[in-house]
């Protein structure tokens, strides 16, 4: 049997097309020629055999994604290396509360996943689509499914330059996890007030206290319940801190985060408190 993701690659391959519904794919036809022009060989390392459900990344490429498995941190998700004894959470959310309650990332953003984030965004090679939301749902779809969800809030791009790139990365991670769990993909609660410069010149505290201003409600209608918002890269959780800030203020009682990738520093991997 297929896994449960692969119900919905159809809608996450090829150039993103909006669907009525507000989702992503393409038409059958569409669909074929892109079976028919691209061979099934790896679009990483052009060596081994590859088919579009795997987003033409071989066994060995995805075999060499770095998972972030327990121990970590139970609030934002951040690995642990050894055994932990005493806190299970980390120095940062121990110090600072965070607008959402809890984030996990499947893999760490170095490497074979970083190079598909970067062909998927900045080289709008689609097929990386489909493996990074398989990769995130392989991760997230267990501690998701048997729960109760409104929807799953992609965060949004500014609307410039979601019309440079012609699609929104996180959009395309988030609609086949919406689809997997039988709830709405929800674009139209958030939207992005500014274009937000480059951010890495600010202190931690500067960049969410930016980010808290960055986005705003894109509707007035209360929601409630609990929500999944995704992002393609977690970072210091600032950006997804901004989104889940104006969800809870329309209402959602908890908001859980989602991305394929965490940013790490491999300092960041040791523990607070370590055996
Ligand atoms: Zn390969
Ligand atoms: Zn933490």
């Amino acid at each position: 049997m297929p896994p449960l993701w692969n119900m919905s690659l159809e809608r996450s391959i090829g150039r993103p097309h909006r669907k009525p519904d507000g989702g992503l794919g393409l038409g059958s036809g569409a669909e074929l020629i892109l079976g028919l022009v691209y061979p099934p060989v790896c679009a990483l390392c052009h060596q081994h055999r590859a088919d579009r459900n795997q987003g033409y990344v071989c066994d060995a490429c995805q075999g060499r994604v770095r998972r972030i498995t327990e121990p970590c941190c139970r609030c934002c998700g951040i690995p642990f290396s050894g055994t932990i004894i005493g806190s299970q959470t980390c120095a940062t959310c121990r110090k600072d509360s965070w607008a959402w309650d809890e984030a996990r990332a499947a893999a760490i953003a170095e490497g074979v996943t970083l190079e598909c984030i970067h062909r998927l965004k900045y080289q709008r090679e689609p097929w990386f689509g489909t493996f990074l939301s398989g990769l995130m749902m392989e991760a997230a779809l267990p501690r998701l499914i048997d729960h109760s969800w409104q929807g799953v809030v992609p965060v949004p791009l500014h609307r410039v330059k979601q019309r440079e790139r012609e699609f929104n990365q996180a959009e395309r991670l988030a609609a086949p996890l919406a689809h997997a769990l039988g709830v709405p993909l929800r674009t139209d609660l958030v939207r992005r007030r500014e274009a937000t410069s480059s951010q890495t010149s600010l202190s931690r505290k500067d960049r969410i206290g930016n980010m808290r201003t960055a986005f705003e409600p894109a509707r007035t209608p209360q929601i409630h319940g609990s929500w999944i918002l995704v992002d393609d890269v977690l970072t210091t959780g600032a950006t997804t801190d901004g989104v889940a800030a104006v969800l809870k203020n329309l209402g959602a009682e908890r908001v859980v985060v989602w991305a394929v990738a965490r940013a790490i520093l491999e300092i960041d991997l040791q523990p607070a408190r370590q055996s």
